[in-house]
């Protein structure tokens, strides 16, 4: 499809409904064939509300053209018709990919690489340099990051005003090659999950966080867990403050042995489902465990949004919706 956008004020005709794009399952190759020139591109984006479809002249305030222009990346540019107004927009403005120095379809490309785990592919593959794709892979963490804030606290109480059962978990993630160094370098990770009906599991959130003190870890619960929740940890010492925090709160369960994941008297009083989180996780991030606190923060945040896509092959398409979200067209 060759561009007719001559004069033309938007550049599709009809957007998609956040269902389609959600489980529309792209592959690599497909994507690559499907944005090969700039005009497909750009319609492919404007269908999905990446970019805005069209455009108001900021000084007459008629609709903007679409407009071909060689000298610059995308090769179109809004323009006014009324040449006295002199109006120029990036098809990017205001978009995620406002200020970015990659053909658009690189970018794009360069995203599905990441949700598919091949980052390190790009460089090689797309040719895009390192630090042009370690700039986008951090971007999209960050985008997870404040999505994962927005998306707010976990557990409270359900539907039939019942206690919401959140388990919660700590753990030091170091190197494994560091566990036995003078000074391993690594991060403590606190983290909660909300556990459903029939062992599914639900929310949940790790955070990086500087020790487990008791101080550190309430306000990490208050900022994470939500009012009414019954909490369920293992018998940490710095939990035991946990149905005082905030005149009570929160009702608390713990096991009495520290070592075992289900109590022998009591087979709902359990922390298998944070553990086994805090394990997945920490194999995950083993190649992150050396990086600074902030990056390593990032990383993690990236974990969790992966962890709680289900089916997980809709990756690529649920960091569309989050782009979708954040920058409303
Ligand atoms: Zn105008």
């Amino acid at each position: 499809m060759t561009s007719v956008w001559k004069l033309c004020n938007k550049i599709v005709n009809k957007l998609m409904d956040r269902k389609d794009i959600l489980y529309e399952k792209w592959s690599s190759p497909e994507l690559c064939v499907v944005l090969g020139e700039s005009g497909m591109c750009i319609e492919w984006l404007a269908k999905r509300g990446l970019i805005k479809n069209s455009r108001l002249c900021s000084v007459c305030g008629e609709p903007a053209s679409l407009l071909e222009c060689a000298q610059i990346i995308d090769g179109y540019r809004w323009e006014c018709n009324l040449q006295e107004c002199n109006f120029r927009k990036s098809i990017r403005s205001e978009s995620f990919f406002d200020g970015r120095d990659l053909p658009l379809r690189t970018i794009i490309v360069v995203m599905h690489y990441w949700c598919e785990d091949l980052q390190n592919e790009t460089v090689t593959q797309l040719g895009v340099s390192e630090e042009d794709s370690a700039d986008i892979c951090n971007v999209i963490r960050e985008e997870f990051e404040k999505n994962q804030r927005r998306a707010g606290a976990i557990g409270g109480i359900d539907e039939n005003f019942q206690p919401v059962i959140v388990e919660i978990g700590e753990s030091y993630f170091f190197r494994g090659e560091h566990r036995q160094s003078q000074q391993p370098e690594g991060h403590w990770v606190f983290g909660g999950i909300e556990r459903l009906e029939n062992g599914a599991v639900g929310k949940r959130f790790l955070v990086a966080v500087p020790n487990c003190a008791a101080d550190t870890l309430q306000d990490e619960i208050l900022r994470h867990i939500l009012p009414g929740s019954n909490i369920i940890s293992d018998g940490w010492a710095a939990y035991g403050n946990i149905p005082h925090i905030a005149n009570g709160i929160y009702t608390h369960s713990f096991m009495g042995a520290e070592n075992n994941l289900v109590d022998p008297n009591n087979r709902e009083l359990h922390t298998q489902n944070i553990e086994m989180m805090l394990m997945r996780a920490k194999r995950k991030m083993n190649r992150h465990v050396g990086s600074s606190r902030e990056s390593f923060a990032l990383h993690l945040q990236d974990y969790v949004f992966r962890s709680q896509i289900r089916p997980s092959r809709y990756l690529f398409e649920s960091l569309l919706m989050v782009i979708v979200d954040k920058y409303t067209i």
